[in-house]
Formats: C-alpha cells, structure tokens, sequence
C-alpha cells in the first residue's frame, strides 16, 4: 500500500477517536522517525514520553528478541524469571514493597483506585470512602481513571462518573486541605502534570500533602506514569521531592514500547489486595516483563540519569531563548526532558508546522507546547531542534 492507501484503510475501519496527522512513520532510529515516503523527523514527542533510549536500540531489541524465542507468555497462574527479576529491580529502585504489572496506565490507575478502596475496606469495612484529585488532571481513559481526570470535557458523554472522587487544585495545599473529611482513603495527583500542560508540584505542595495524609491515615497515590523513569533527572520524580508516596504508578516508559505499566506500593497497603481481589491476563507476561528489566538494566548502564540531568540546562536554555524572541511564547516550564512552553498563538499551527519542518511535538494543555524527547537526546539535536521551531516561529 501507498502512503494514501494506507491512510485511507485506516480511516475506513479504525474507529475515529483520534484525528491523526497525514503522515504513516515507518521506521524509526535513535531521535529521528521516517515517513514512509522517506521523509525524517526529529521526535521530541518519543511516542508520548515512551522511548527513553531513542528508535531502534540494539540493546534492547536483541533482549526482546531473545526472549519472544524463549517464551511470550504464560498466564498469571505460573511463575517465570523475568517477572520475578523485573518485581524485584522495579520494587527495589522505587523503594516499594510490592507490584503488579498491567498493559497500560490507565490499568495501573485502575489497579491502584482498586487497592485505595480495598485499603479502606480492610480498615474500616465501609465502602463509602473518598478519593482527592486534582483539577487538570489526567490519568486515564477507562471509567475508574477517567474519574479521577480533572477534566469535565474528557467525562460528560461518559456519565455517571464513579462515586466518591472529589476535585481539589494542583498546588494548592488549602483547597486540598478543605476536602478532607472521615471517608476520605486517598489523595491521587501527577508529581508533574503532563497533559494538563507540564505543571511540576511545588515541593512545599507535596510535603504538605505528604504530611496531610500522615495525619489523617490517607495513602499518597502519585501517579509517575508520564514524568518517571529518569525523564524529570531521577528514576522517579518524587526522589527529588525528599518524600515516599505510598503507592506510585508507572507505564509509559516503563517497557519502551512493549506495552507494560504498574502500580506499585509500600506498607500495609502493600498488603491490601489478596488473591481474587484483581488479576490480568497478560500482565507482568514474559515479554512485557524482560522489557522492563532491561529498560532499569539500561537506565544504569547508560547512566541516563546523569545525562538528563546534564542535558536538561541545554534545552531550558534553548526553550528560554524562544520565549525571550517571540512575544507570543510567554513561558517556560518543566523540570528535566518534560518541558513546555505556553503559547498565545494556535498549538495546532505550531504542530502542524513543526511536522512540515521535519519535528515531532505534541500540545499540552489548552495553550502548551509540549518537549518529551528521548532522554538520550544531545545538544545538536536540541541545536536542530531550536533552528526548525526558529523557522516555524518566523512563518507564522
Ligand atoms: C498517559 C498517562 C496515563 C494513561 O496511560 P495509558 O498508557 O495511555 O493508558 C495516565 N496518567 C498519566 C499521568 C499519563 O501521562
């Protein structure tokens, strides 16, 4: 098939919940994706925040492959090496008790919202309980995460939403405070919030919260799924907040790629689900699992964290050049290889010209202009990067 054939194949029996951009990628290699008419891009988007080691890596793709002639999958009901190593290295690195893996975030959501709800259960046998999230949030699309995503746009066809989840602001300690009452299990937000439009907590939010829900006997859900996994300077974002979330989630990045997410916690919520309580066909399978071993294995190896944080003044300053340039790009703000920069003129022009220049970026939010680009990205790709966003910026 041709580019246009494919195009309209897909259109013809893909349900349309998205407007894709005209354009069918082939194949991919370190920072750049090829169109299938041959054409490169410089991808600061990395599949959503996905692909920390860039297309292609031999590494990883040799280990995958291994394994997919070794043993793709078994079901939950045997043990297997590999998800007992990745269990292990991910519990170990994120300084939780336990996890279970899922094939997505949103499942992680879900598995989470399950387990604060059973936490509560065990503990006082009511099933009444609430849960605080955040205005701007985004966690997910199934009913459980689409509940807790601070977004009224995303829930109104979806109705009834899930009792029990209450909207407090990002930031914003008193209006959390505010919610709280006798039912209230758990308090769920971003440690940076990604599509709401690249907004990191305070570090006296956190803490706050954090101490709120000592007080109250709450779990601290920080849902990491966009901002962990070195992408913010450190494994977890939260390690630079000098606080331990009770119960964290992860995807995205977690299996570059392999679709493979978690949810993962500490204590006694670490205990809370028992057999029967949740379970999944595929996840955690042999093949998901080697992904997420080799990623941690990779993230050491190339000691990614180092680099993201060496990189990361690079691409501020490249990000506050522009807004010192131009007078509609107004800010800057992120913390490590999740950066935006809010703009006054349309997202959708910037996006669709950038993609014209041979650069992949992604909007956030109603007016953010999104930088998630593999972590192993270097200053000439930054350098490249800024001359094409210059040459949009001066078209339009
Ligand atoms: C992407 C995302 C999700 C949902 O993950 P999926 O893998 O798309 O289901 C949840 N929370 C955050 C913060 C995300 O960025």
């Amino acid at each position: 098939m041709n580019s246009n054939e494919i195009m309209q194949a897909a259109e013809d029996h893909l349900i349309h919940t998205y407007n894709r951009y005209k354009i069918v990628l082939d194949h991919g290699d370190g920072a750049y994706l090829y169109d299938i008419d041959g054409k490169k891009y410089l991808d600061f988007g990395a599949g959503i925040a996905v692909f920390a080691f860039g297309y292609n890596n031999k590494e990883f793709n040799d280990a995958l492959k291994a394994q997919v002639d070794k043993l793709i999958h078994t079901s939950n009901f045997f043990y297997n090496e590999p998800m007992a190593e990745a269990a292990k290295k991910l519990t170990e690195a994120a300084g939780m008790d336990k996890v279970f893996f899922t094939n997505s975030g949103t499942e992680a959501i879900e598995g989470a919202l399950k387990l604060a709800k059973k936490y509560g259960f065990v503990r006082d046998g009511r099933t009444d309980h609430e849960i605080i999230a955040m205005g701007h949030s985004f966690h997910g699309r199934s009913m459980g995460a689409l509940a807790l995503t601070g977004n009224k746009h995303y829930q109104e066809a979806f109705g009834p939403m899930i009792p029990g989840i209450k909207f407090a602001e990002y930031n914003n300690l008193d209006s959390v405070k505010e919610l709280v009452n006798d039912k209230t299990i758990a308090v769920i937000l971003e440690t940076v919030q990604g599509e709401g439009g690249i907004h990191p907590a305070k570090k006296e939010f956190i803490e706050g919260v954090r101490k709120l829900c000592d007080e109250k006997g709450m779990l601290l859900m920080l849902d990491e799924i966009q901002c962990g996994l070195c992408r913010t300077g450190s494994l977890y974002a939260f390690m630079q907040y000098g606080i331990t979330p009770d119960v964290v989630t992860t995807a995205k990045a977690l299996g570059q790629g392999v679709p493979v997410g978690a949810f993962m916690a500490r204590g006694e919520a670490a205990e809370a689900l028992v057999p029967g309580d949740h379970g999944s066909t595929y996840g955690g399978n042999p093949l998901g699992a080697t992904a997420v071993c080799k990623t941690l294995e990779m993230f050491e190896t190339h000691n990614l964290t180092d680099h993201v944080n060496k990189i990361t003044p690079v691409l501020e300053a490249a990000l506050n050049d522009l807004v010192a340039k131009y007078d509609f790009v107004t800010e800057r703000r992120g913390m490590g290889l999740m950066q935006g920069i809010v703009v006054t003129i349309s997202q959708a022009d910037i996006i669709k010209k950038s993609l014209e220049e041979g650069l992949i970026l992604f909007a956030a939010g109603a007016d953010v202009i999104r930088f998630v680009p593999p972590l192993i990205i270097t200053e000439e790709h930054i350098a490249e990067m800024k001359e094409k966003l210059i040459r949009v910026f001066d078209n339009i």
